[in-house]
Protein backbone atom coordinates (compact mmCIF):
# COMPACT_ATOMS: atom_id res chain seq x y z
CA UNK A 1 0.00 0.00 0.00
CA UNK A 2 0.88 3.56 -0.56
CA UNK A 3 2.00 6.19 2.05
CA UNK A 4 -0.06 8.37 0.28
CA UNK A 5 -3.33 6.46 0.95
CA UNK A 6 -2.79 6.52 4.62
CA UNK A 7 -4.25 10.03 5.26
CA UNK A 8 -7.45 8.68 3.46
CA UNK A 9 -7.95 5.63 5.42
CA UNK A 10 -10.74 5.63 7.97
CA UNK A 11 -12.46 3.14 10.43
CA UNK A 12 -15.27 0.89 8.91
CA UNK A 13 -16.78 0.55 12.12
CA UNK A 14 -19.86 1.63 12.59
CA UNK A 15 -19.44 4.89 14.26
CA UNK A 16 -18.55 8.35 13.30
CA UNK A 17 -15.78 8.55 10.58
CA UNK A 18 -12.71 8.46 12.14
CA UNK A 19 -8.63 8.65 11.02
CA UNK A 20 -6.76 5.14 11.94
CA UNK A 21 -3.04 5.51 13.90
CA UNK A 22 -0.32 4.10 11.92
CA UNK A 23 2.68 2.22 12.99
CA UNK A 24 5.05 1.30 10.37
CA UNK A 25 7.08 -1.18 11.07
CA UNK A 26 8.53 -1.77 7.23
CA UNK A 27 8.73 -0.03 4.14
CA UNK A 28 10.67 0.54 0.94
CA UNK A 29 10.45 4.10 -0.25
CA UNK A 30 6.65 5.24 -0.63
CA UNK A 31 5.71 1.82 -0.08
CA UNK A 32 4.16 0.84 3.53
CA UNK A 33 4.77 -2.95 3.48
CA UNK A 34 4.51 -4.19 7.28
CA UNK A 35 2.12 -1.23 9.35
CA UNK A 36 -0.45 -1.64 12.91
CA UNK A 37 -3.05 0.45 12.17
CA UNK A 38 -5.78 1.22 15.13
CA UNK A 39 -8.95 3.10 15.29
CA UNK A 40 -9.38 5.56 18.61
CA UNK A 41 -12.86 5.33 18.83
CA UNK A 42 -13.36 1.60 18.74
CA UNK A 43 -10.34 0.11 19.24
CA UNK A 44 -10.44 -1.96 16.44
CA UNK A 45 -6.93 -3.37 14.75
CA UNK A 46 -6.37 -3.88 11.15
CA UNK A 47 -3.26 -4.95 9.57
CA UNK A 48 -0.66 -3.99 6.36
CA UNK A 49 0.83 -7.40 5.35
CA UNK A 50 3.06 -8.10 2.44
CA UNK A 51 2.39 -4.73 1.14
CA UNK A 52 -1.98 -5.15 1.56
CA UNK A 53 -4.45 -3.52 3.90
CA UNK A 54 -6.41 -5.94 5.46
CA UNK A 55 -9.73 -4.78 6.67
CA UNK A 56 -12.22 -8.04 6.43
CA UNK A 57 -12.63 -9.57 9.66
CA UNK A 58 -12.21 -13.09 10.44
CA UNK A 59 -14.74 -14.23 7.65
CA UNK A 60 -13.05 -12.96 4.89
CA UNK A 61 -14.37 -12.31 0.92
CA UNK A 62 -13.73 -14.90 -1.22
CA UNK A 63 -11.05 -14.59 -3.95
CA UNK A 64 -12.85 -12.46 -6.86
CA UNK A 65 -12.84 -15.45 -10.29
CA UNK A 66 -10.41 -13.83 -12.79
CA UNK A 67 -12.49 -12.87 -15.99
CA UNK A 68 -11.64 -15.78 -18.35
CA UNK A 69 -9.94 -13.53 -20.70
CA UNK A 70 -7.71 -11.24 -19.58
CA UNK A 71 -8.21 -7.55 -20.35
CA UNK A 72 -7.70 -6.53 -23.83
CA UNK A 73 -6.86 -3.01 -24.83
CA UNK A 74 -10.48 -2.61 -26.56
CA UNK A 75 -11.94 -3.29 -22.72
CA UNK A 76 -9.32 -0.99 -20.94
CA UNK A 77 -9.89 1.76 -23.23
CA UNK A 78 -13.96 1.53 -22.60
CA UNK A 79 -13.51 1.17 -18.93
CA UNK A 80 -11.40 4.23 -18.86
CA UNK A 81 -13.97 6.11 -20.90
CA UNK A 82 -17.00 4.78 -18.25
CA UNK A 83 -14.36 5.76 -15.29
CA UNK A 84 -14.02 9.19 -16.90
CA UNK A 85 -10.38 9.53 -15.17
CA UNK A 86 -7.29 10.29 -16.96
CA UNK A 87 -4.99 12.40 -14.67
CA UNK A 88 -5.58 12.95 -11.06
CA UNK A 89 -4.06 12.83 -8.01
CA UNK A 90 -6.83 10.96 -6.46
CA UNK A 91 -6.60 7.09 -7.11
CA UNK A 92 -9.05 5.26 -9.21
CA UNK A 93 -10.53 2.30 -6.80
CA UNK A 94 -10.61 -0.96 -9.32
CA UNK A 95 -13.09 -3.81 -6.99
CA UNK A 96 -12.94 -7.58 -7.48
CA UNK A 97 -13.53 -9.07 -10.89
CA UNK A 98 -12.72 -5.12 -12.29
CA UNK A 99 -8.73 -5.40 -10.55
CA UNK A 100 -7.76 -7.36 -13.88
CA UNK A 101 -7.79 -4.60 -16.17
CA UNK A 102 -5.47 -2.64 -13.62
CA UNK A 103 -2.14 -3.51 -15.90
CA UNK A 104 -4.06 -2.42 -19.48
CA UNK A 105 -5.55 0.82 -17.84
CA UNK A 106 -2.18 2.04 -16.20
CA UNK A 107 -1.09 3.24 -19.41
CA UNK A 108 -4.41 4.86 -20.29
CA UNK A 109 -4.80 6.71 -17.06
CA UNK A 110 -2.03 8.32 -14.98
CA UNK A 111 -4.12 8.48 -11.75
CA UNK A 112 -2.95 6.23 -9.06
CA UNK A 113 -4.83 2.97 -8.50
CA UNK A 114 -6.28 1.36 -6.20
CA UNK A 115 -7.21 -2.17 -6.10
CA UNK A 116 -9.88 -3.74 -3.96
CA UNK A 117 -10.20 -7.67 -3.42
CA UNK A 118 -7.94 -8.34 -6.14
CA UNK A 119 -7.46 -12.05 -5.04
CA UNK A 120 -4.70 -13.60 -7.21
CA UNK A 121 -4.04 -10.04 -8.95
CA UNK A 122 -0.76 -8.95 -8.55
CA UNK A 123 -0.39 -5.46 -8.59
CA UNK A 124 1.93 -3.72 -10.17
CA UNK A 125 4.97 -1.39 -8.49
CA UNK A 126 3.12 1.53 -6.69
CA UNK A 127 -0.03 0.29 -6.84
CA UNK A 128 -1.95 -0.10 -3.73
CA UNK A 129 -3.69 -2.99 -2.75
CA UNK A 130 -6.68 -3.53 0.25
CA UNK A 131 -8.72 -6.27 1.05
CA UNK A 132 -12.12 -5.02 2.50
CA UNK A 133 -15.30 -6.69 4.22
CA UNK A 134 -19.25 -5.33 3.19
CA UNK A 135 -17.95 -1.52 3.06
CA UNK A 136 -14.87 0.75 2.01
CA UNK A 137 -12.58 1.82 4.81
CA UNK A 138 -11.92 5.30 2.74
CA UNK A 139 -12.93 8.80 3.92
CA UNK A 140 -14.96 10.90 1.95
CA UNK A 141 -13.63 12.62 -1.39
CA UNK A 142 -10.64 10.05 -1.34
CA UNK A 143 -11.63 8.74 -5.01
CA UNK A 144 -11.52 9.81 -8.56
CA UNK A 145 -13.18 7.14 -9.57
CA UNK A 146 -14.43 3.26 -8.74
CA UNK A 147 -15.84 0.53 -10.72
CA UNK A 148 -17.54 -2.00 -8.44
CA UNK A 149 -18.40 -5.85 -9.43
CA UNK A 150 -21.47 -7.83 -9.31
CA UNK A 151 -19.84 -9.96 -6.45
CA UNK A 152 -19.36 -6.15 -4.37
CA UNK A 153 -22.11 -4.46 -5.89
CA UNK A 154 -24.90 -5.14 -2.37
CA UNK A 155 -26.49 -1.94 -1.63
CA UNK A 156 -23.95 -1.06 1.25
CA UNK A 157 -20.81 -1.57 -0.65
CA UNK A 158 -22.23 1.32 -2.98
CA UNK A 159 -23.55 3.59 -0.49
CA UNK A 160 -19.84 3.52 1.13
CA UNK A 161 -18.17 4.30 -2.86
CA UNK A 162 -20.70 6.62 -3.12
CA UNK A 163 -19.43 8.60 0.00
CA UNK A 164 -15.62 7.96 -1.03
CA UNK A 165 -16.07 9.62 -4.40
CA UNK A 166 -15.31 13.30 -4.97
CA UNK A 167 -17.78 15.51 -6.75
CA UNK A 168 -18.50 14.99 -9.87
CA UNK A 169 -16.74 10.92 -9.33
CA UNK A 170 -18.00 8.31 -11.44
CA UNK A 171 -19.34 4.81 -10.01
CA UNK A 172 -19.12 1.93 -12.47
CA UNK A 173 -21.64 -0.82 -11.00
CA UNK A 174 -23.24 -3.94 -12.63
CA UNK A 175 -26.61 -2.81 -14.22
CA UNK A 176 -28.51 -4.82 -12.15
CA UNK A 177 -27.61 -3.32 -9.27
CA UNK A 178 -29.74 -0.19 -7.58
CA UNK A 179 -28.02 3.15 -8.40
CA UNK A 180 -27.19 4.66 -5.06
CA UNK A 181 -28.95 8.09 -3.34
CA UNK A 182 -26.74 11.03 -4.69
CA UNK A 183 -25.68 9.20 -8.10
CA UNK A 184 -27.25 11.20 -11.17
CA UNK A 185 -27.17 7.34 -14.09
CA UNK A 186 -25.11 8.86 -16.75
CA UNK A 187 -25.74 6.03 -19.31
CA UNK A 188 -25.86 1.93 -19.10
CA UNK A 189 -26.06 -0.93 -21.52
CA UNK A 190 -26.80 -4.53 -20.78
CA UNK A 191 -23.63 -5.16 -18.21
CA UNK A 192 -23.24 -1.68 -16.65
CA UNK A 193 -24.43 1.54 -15.78
CA UNK A 194 -22.26 4.45 -14.74
CA UNK A 195 -22.96 7.10 -12.47
CA UNK A 196 -21.77 10.36 -11.19
CA UNK A 197 -22.01 12.14 -7.42
CA UNK A 198 -23.92 14.91 -7.10
CA UNK A 199 -23.69 15.81 -4.03
CA UNK A 200 -21.48 16.27 -1.15
CA UNK A 201 -20.98 13.73 1.71
CA UNK A 202 -20.10 14.88 5.05
CA UNK A 203 -16.96 13.47 6.36
CA UNK A 204 -14.80 13.98 9.38
CA UNK A 205 -16.31 16.02 11.78
CA UNK A 206 -14.13 19.77 12.21
CA UNK A 207 -13.27 20.91 15.66
CA UNK A 208 -13.61 24.42 15.88
CA UNK A 209 -11.46 26.52 18.38
CA UNK A 210 -13.22 29.38 20.13
CA UNK A 211 -11.79 32.75 18.89
CA UNK A 212 -9.48 34.14 21.25
CA UNK A 213 -11.62 37.61 22.09
CA UNK A 214 -14.45 35.47 23.17
CA UNK A 215 -11.90 33.52 25.97
CA UNK A 216 -12.81 34.88 29.88
ZN1 LIG B 1 -13.45 2.31 14.75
Amino acid sequence: MQRDLLDALRCPGTHEESWLVAMVLEASGSTLLVAELACPVCGAEFRIVNGIAHFADSTPVAPPALPSEPYTPAMALRLAALLGVAESQLPVGLVGRYTAASGALASLVSAPQLLINSGPVIPGAGISCIVVADRLPLGVESLAAIAVDAAHATATFLDSATRTLRLGGRLVAPADAPVPAGMRELARDATEWVAETTTRASGLVELRRRAPDSIG
